[in-house]
């Protein structure tokens, strides 16, 4: 009798997880994912407030890679993404001004987060599970979760995680990967939401349905000393028309790591704060009815390593433990969907 092919774990099932297991079970190879969250996509996260989603990660993605463009097209043509923001704007000492360029930016909707549960479909995932151990059996893995639960065995164990978090559980089996992954730095992120009772004041010569706007640094100042890098509407995002004003607010990452330790509200009221100072003389924000921040630990690669071709071999060691993860190719969503998608392609491929 045949055996039946060899099942992978996947440790994260954020969008490098999900993409890997994608590839992998189109190969007709078993998968299980397992993630610590409540429900797939990492930092492509959208916040379920009262009255409002407010997206605390990736604010949109773009797309330059063949496979990832074949890949979007299916999610466009499935309505779980829109382009957007079509009216971007930049802030600056000299006022707003509207922000063009060449790229075409596209949103989850109606949330972003419907672009991870859209790639979940179909894979066997087990939320609410974080993996703190792995253990060796023979030729097997076997992973130990938070409550001292097994589960196993496991032919191969793929690490779609940032790369601190998964070089802990690399440390004891495979130093020469761990060492890898402590080359990959991730920068930490504060991202607040503010939410409000009524619509925003217009702003004058600025579009009414502005949907987004860019902080542009003051080259005089340090940036550790600029809060606000981002600002988006929530509610002028497809498929949220009617929800309630809310904002979500994305804090510079050299102001985060300088901030790192502080409390949350603070974080927030800070944010608020900076993007007050933005508005045109003469504009009052409305008090906000809810307020609030995540801290993103690892929030964006700051280092990472140039060829796929080579990062492959380098992440995956012959006793069936690899790694995948935006750190392994560049700070966004597209990286992040490479990365998995090709280690699932070169998994498939050895196991052939
Ligand atoms: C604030 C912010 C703004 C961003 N803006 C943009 C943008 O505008 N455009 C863009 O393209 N990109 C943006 N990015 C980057 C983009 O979100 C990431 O590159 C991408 O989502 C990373 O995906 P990933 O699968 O590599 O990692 P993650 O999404 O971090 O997935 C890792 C998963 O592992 C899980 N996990 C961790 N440890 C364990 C454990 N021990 N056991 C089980 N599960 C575990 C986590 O819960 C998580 O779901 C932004 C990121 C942030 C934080």
């Amino acid at each position: 009798m045949p055996h039946a092919p060899a099942t992978t774990a996947i440790i994260g099932a954020g969008i490098a997880g999900l993409a890997c297991g994608q590839a992998l079970q189109a190969h007709g190879l078993p998968v299980r994912l397992f993630d610590k969250a409540r429900g797939p996509g990492g930092r492509l996260s959208t916040r379920r407030l009262e009255h409002a989603a407010v997206d605390l990660g990736a604010q949109f993605f773009s797309v330059r890679d063949p496979a990832f463009r074949r890949q979007v097209a299916t999610w466009r043509e499935a309505g779980v993404v829109a382009p957007w923001p079509d009216s971007l704007w930049e802030a600056s000492e000299s006022g707003w001004h509207r922000y063009r360029d060449k790229v075409e930016r596209l949103i989850g909707a109606p949330r972003m987060s419907a672009v991870s549960r859209r790639l979940a479909e179909g894979l066997t995932l087990a939320t609410g599970i974080r993996i703190e151990r792995l253990e060796p059996r023979g030729d097997d893995w076997w992973l130990i979760d938070q409550h001292g639960e097994r589960h196993g065995p496991f032919a191969r164990v793929v690490l779609a995680l940032p790369s601190p978090q998964a070089q802990a559980l690399l440390e004891p089996h495979e130093p020469s990967l761990a060492t890898a992954c402590e080359a990959v730095i991730q920068r930490p992120c504060w991202a607040a939401w503010a939410c409000f009772e009524a619509p925003l004041p217009d702003l004058p010569e600025v579009d009414d349905d502005w949907q987004a706007v860019r902080l542009a640094p003051d080259p005089t100042r340090s940036p550790a000393e600029q809060p606000l890098r981002f600002v988006s509407r929530n509610d002028h995002k497809p498929g949220r028309h009617g929800q309630g004003e809310s904002l979500s607010l994305l804090a510079r990452l050299e102001w985060s790591e300088a901030h790192l330790e502080r409390n949350a509200e603070s974080v927030a009221r800070r944010l608020l704060e900076a993007f007050r100072a933005q508005l045109p003389a003469g504009v009052t924000l409305p008090e906000p009815t809810s307020l609030g921040a995540h801290r993103w630990r690892y929030a964006q690669p700051d280092v990472f390593a140039s060829g796929e071709a080579v990062n492959l071999d380098h992440r995956r060691s012959p006793n069936g433990l690899s790694l995948c993860g935006d750190g392994w190719r560049g700070p966004r969503v597209e990286d992040a969907w490479l990365s998995g998608h090709h280690l699932g392609e070169a998994l498939a491929a050895d196991a052939s």
